[in-house]
């Protein structure tokens, strides 16, 4: 299982492409976009350098990692010998469908196919191809060449043997596999996401201001960030786009999303990414 295809170069993308590269996979990195594979690369370079600094690699660990990621803009030379794909593009029912078709047609049939979907369902998107058997999830956390570890997500029709597979290859990475069914939001978001939710309700209804929230979280929880730093790490679309999926999936009142939440997403501050969201950056 050395040949690994990842589909998309955005924030996920790269880190992901930077494991399996130190790693000696040999990485085939896609996008549609050529602009983010030049930057994952400058980024993934960035990265390694900082780990050189750190002397947690040598520039040859560097120089290796790098000469084992090949960039494409198509997927269906991309993937033609990969034993394993993992796609990470943006957070989309239909794209994901979409890229999953093409896939299918392209990728060696054994080949097993990963998403790193935050919140879609794996065996909605297992339902779309001929063989759902092969489709998993494979959640890395952000950043991806820091955080250890990776939420495997069985499909409803997940086979035992990709798994298996799955599983033992996150553990050459140095992550630890941590394996959860196919309900919505999985175990990390399903957990996490009600919390930011409860965190801008209590800002909304006015209970505290930004700051203070984050403060009893980090220094009365241990939390390492405060629910609303979090959510503008993660950007508020995409906590907005799981809280819909909870609260679609469950059809329970309590995942509803926080009109504050809605009229930022509306109004474009989305976080980090935007320069605004609960913080200005
Ligand atoms: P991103 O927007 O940074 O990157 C997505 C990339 O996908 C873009 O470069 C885009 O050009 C590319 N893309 C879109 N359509 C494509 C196609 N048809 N073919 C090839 N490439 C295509 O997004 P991200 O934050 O890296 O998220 C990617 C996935 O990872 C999503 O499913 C997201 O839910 C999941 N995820 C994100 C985080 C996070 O904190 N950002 C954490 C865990 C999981």
């Amino acid at each position: 299982m050395k040949n690994v295809a990842v589909i998309g170069a955005g924030t996920m993308g790269n880190g992901i492409a930077q494991v399996f590269a130190l790693k000696d996979y040999n990485v085939t990195l896609i996008d549609i976009n050529a602009n983010a594979l030049e930057q994952a690369l400058r980024t993934i370079e960035k990265n390694l350098n900082r780990m050189i600094s750190k002397e947690k690699i040598s520039e040859d660990d560097r120089d290796r990692s790098i000469s084992n990621i090949t960039t494409r803009t198509d997927i269906a030379t991309g993937v033609k010998n990969a034993n394993l794909v993992i796609e990470a593009a943006t957070e989309n029912l239909d794209i994901k469908v979409s890229i999953f078709k093409e896939i299918e047609q392209h990728a060696p049939e054994d080949s097993i196919l990963a998403t790193n979907t935050s919140s879609i369902s794996i065996t909605r998107i297992a339902s779309t191809i001929a063989n759902p058997g092969r489709v998993i999830g494979m959640h890395f956390m952000n950043p991806v060449p820091i955080m250890k570890l990776v939420e495997i997500i069985k499909g409803y029709s997940t086979s035992e043997e990709v798994v298996e597979s799955v599983v033992s290859q996150t553990k050459t990475l140095d992550k630890v596999p941590v394996v959860v069914n196919d309900y919505p939001g999985f175990i990390a978001n399903r957990i996490l996401l009600p919390m930011i939710n409860e965190a801008i309700y209590a800002l909304h209804e006015g209970v505290a201001g930004v700051e203070e929230i984050d403060s009893i979280m980090k220094l009365g929880m241990a939390h390492p960030m405060g629910p609303l730093q979090l959510a503008d790490l993660i950007g508020l679309d995409v906590c907005l786009a799981i809280l819909r999926v909870l609260h679609d999936g469950f059809g329970n009142p309590k995942y509803a999303p926080c009109p504050l939440l809605v009229n930022m997403v509306t109004s474009g501050n989305l976080g980090r990414k935007t320069g605004k969201g609960f913080y200005n950056y």
